[in-house]
């Protein structure tokens, strides 16, 4: 029997960047399941790091960690939210990867006698990379998924990314007509003083596209509002695409509705005939009910919860994307509005007081507004201070934290200058021959090597008490697999001493040395965690803690805690949070379920 044919969705992007097209992408994904098929995803970053792990999040956006311990991009996290998979690191290609395997096979002699070229050795490479990582299940189940959505990073035309665009046009050839579709994500502008929608840049970019060897079959075109008629004519006329092909994205209130958008466009139909998808288990009414309760929802929302996100890199919020959309599936689940109260951890510091007080004032009003505190992951010095600040504050003041990696680390020194009166606690990433040492580098990392060389990907944390604020949320588990990415960790020497002052270490390794998540008992919601629970939240299935925090500040927790015990006594499974050991592979959440008068939808 023939095997079934792996089909390829190659999305690129033109005009501009920032278009949305890794959203687009993954909508695209979500549109596909929605009709029955199994969907995976690669993303090729034309840049020469070997993977995300050494960039700024300034720069970049934030680093997002795969179950493997995979760095990747960002756009990786919309896809596991999206479609609810877990990826490997191998699903993010980017140049320095494939010269690094290009090279490597080189010196052992794999090319002996040839000249070794862009095209053939580096096209080749990376049409075989797609073929064998688009074949890996990606959901859970055996065998190959059925569709692949290949992402193009940049925008066509830029030099980084003329390899890929040759290897792909060989490789819409090599795997032939029917099996390669090619979405190409555009901008129609509109200008002000004539209202009028612009189509001459999508024309452009396209002709670009085509003498690159490439022709797209549908056009996701970018725009304020839907395209007039004559506009996709026009586009239909220049561009050589069918004008049913053709669908707008317009601003929509939030981004779940893209799925439903594309639907309503029937922009499935356009996909799975130029894919030549006709088979009995496919259908072509996408089934979104889960997505359209959402979207609803979520636009209905509008009893704030507001959440200070005390971070360095308060100017770009990409740098937090999974932490934001985590805080989202949580505040959707309570039924609150998010509302995001950016305070740049510097200044909340003495030092800014002095140079400059009004800052300082309006991040401190911004701080005590806030139902509760979130401190993310970080590195590096700047900003620690104010981190330390602010955990101190959320505990005198009982207001609800959580501390995420970094955020649980400030939160111990904390602790032992607050509580234990050790003035010069510290973590040795900050100072390096400090007297009192609670945090340290861990012993298997590196200090001369930084890529791929931290504590990174999922790790297993064993509850050390069972009824503790953690465990009960997480559904009283004996253990949880969470996603790590740090350096250093808590000192082991320290433990005792902390634990004596009421800091209550609840989640330990299995070496039972490894410190993963403290609780400060008497305190309304105290938590910090070694583990970045944000990378394995879902819309629909929110992170444990997050849901914890979410119902801590919106005073709905001891009803969370109660539902969470009486859930487990009843056997549903399928509202375990995300994190669970447990978890039902796609089944998201019944978010309507129960008619809840406390606005808890989980
Ligand atoms: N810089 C700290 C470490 O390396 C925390 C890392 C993080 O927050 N991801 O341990």
């Amino acid at each position: 029997m023939k095997q079934k044919e792996m089909k390829y969705v190659l999305v690129t992007g033109g005009v501009v960047s920032g278009l949305g097209k890794g959203v687009t992408a993954s909508s695209i994904g979500v549109l596909l399941q929605a009709c029955g098929l199994r969907v995976t995803s690669i993303k090729i970053d034309p840049y020469l790091n070997k993977d995300a792990g050494t960039m700024s999040p300034f720069e970049h956006g934030e680093v997002f960690v795969l179950d493997d311990g995979g760095e990747v991009d960002l756009d990786l996290g919309n896809y596991e939210r999206f479609l609810d998979v877990k990826l490997t690191r191998d699903n993010n290609i980017t140049t320095g990867k494939i010269y690094q395997s290009v090279i490597d096979k080189e010196r052992k002699g794999d090319y002996l006698g040839k000249t070794v070229q862009v095209v053939p050795h580096i096209t080749d490479a990376i049409q075989d990379w797609i073929e064998r990582v688009a074949a890996i299940p990606v959901d859970g189940k055996e065998g190959p998924p059925d569709v692949c959505v290949i992402e193009l990073g940049g925008t066509i035309g830029d030099i980084e990314s003329m390899p890929f665009i040759e290897a792909l046009g060989q490789f819409s050839y090599r795997v032939g007509a029917g099996n390669f579709c090619l979405i190409h994500v555009s901008l129609v502008p509109v200008l002000n003083a004539v209202g009028e929608q612009k189509t001459k840049p999508t024309q452009h970019s396209v002709r670009g596209l085509r003498s690159l060897g490439l022709t797209p079959n549908i056009l996701a075109c970018r725009s304020t509002t839907e395209l007039d008629t004559n506009v996709k004519e026009k586009l239909s006329r220049f561009c050589h695409v069918p004008e049913e092909n053709i669908v707008t994205l317009y601003d929509v209130s939030n981004i779940w509705h893209i799925p439903l958008l594309l639907r309503d466009q029937k922009a499935h139909e356009a996909i799975l005939k130029v894919l030549d998808l006709d088979l009995p288990c496919i259908t072509s009414k996408p089934v979104l009910g889960e997505w359209t309760a959402r979207a609803q929802l979520c636009d209905k929302l509008n009893e704030p919860i507001r959440v200070a996100m005390v971070g360095k890199y308060t100017g770009l919020s990409d740098s937090y994307l999974s932490v934001l959309k985590a805080l989202l599936h949580a505040s959707v689940a309570c039924g609150r509005k998010l509302v995001i109260n950016w305070v740049s951890a510097s200044d909340l510091e003495d030092a800014t007081a002095i140079e400059n007080p009004d800052v300082h004032r309006v991040a401190w009003d911004s701080l005590k507004s806030a139902d509760g505190v979130l401190v993310p992951g970080g590195f590096g010095d700047r900003g620690v201070e104010g981190k330390i600040i602010a955990a101190k504050y959320a505990r005198e003041n009982n207001v609800p934290y959580l501390g995420i990696c970094l955020g649980m680390q400030t939160a111990v020194i904390e602790y032992a200058r607050s509580v234990l009166g050790l003035e010069f606690a510290n973590s040795t990433e900050f100072d390096q021959n400090t007297k009192n040492p609670c945090v340290i580098f861990m012993p298997e990392g590196s200090k001369t090597h930084m890529g791929g060389t931290m504590r990174l990907g999922s790790r297993r944390t064993y509850f050390q008490v069972a009824n503790s604020k953690a465990s009960q949320l997480y559904g009283n588990h004996r253990f949880i697999d969470e996603r790590h990415r740090h350096r250093y960790e808590v000192n082991p020497d320290m433990v005792s001493q902390l634990e004596q002052a009421g800091l209550s270490f609840t989640g330990k390794d299995e070496s039972g040395q490894r410190m993963q998540i403290i609780e400060i008992g008497n305190h309304p919601y105290f938590i910090g965690v070694q583990f970045h629970p944000e990378f394995k939240s879902r819309p629909g299935k929110p992170s444990a803690l997050f849901l914890g925090l979410i119902a801590a500040a919106s005073g709905q927790l001891d009803v969370l805690l109660k539902k969470s015990v009486a859930m487990k006594s009843n056997g549903f499974t399928n509202v375990m949070p995300a994190g669970s050991p447990h978890r039902h592979g796609n089944g998201v959440n019944n978010i309507h379920s129960n008619g809840n008068r406390n606005g808890l939808h989980v």
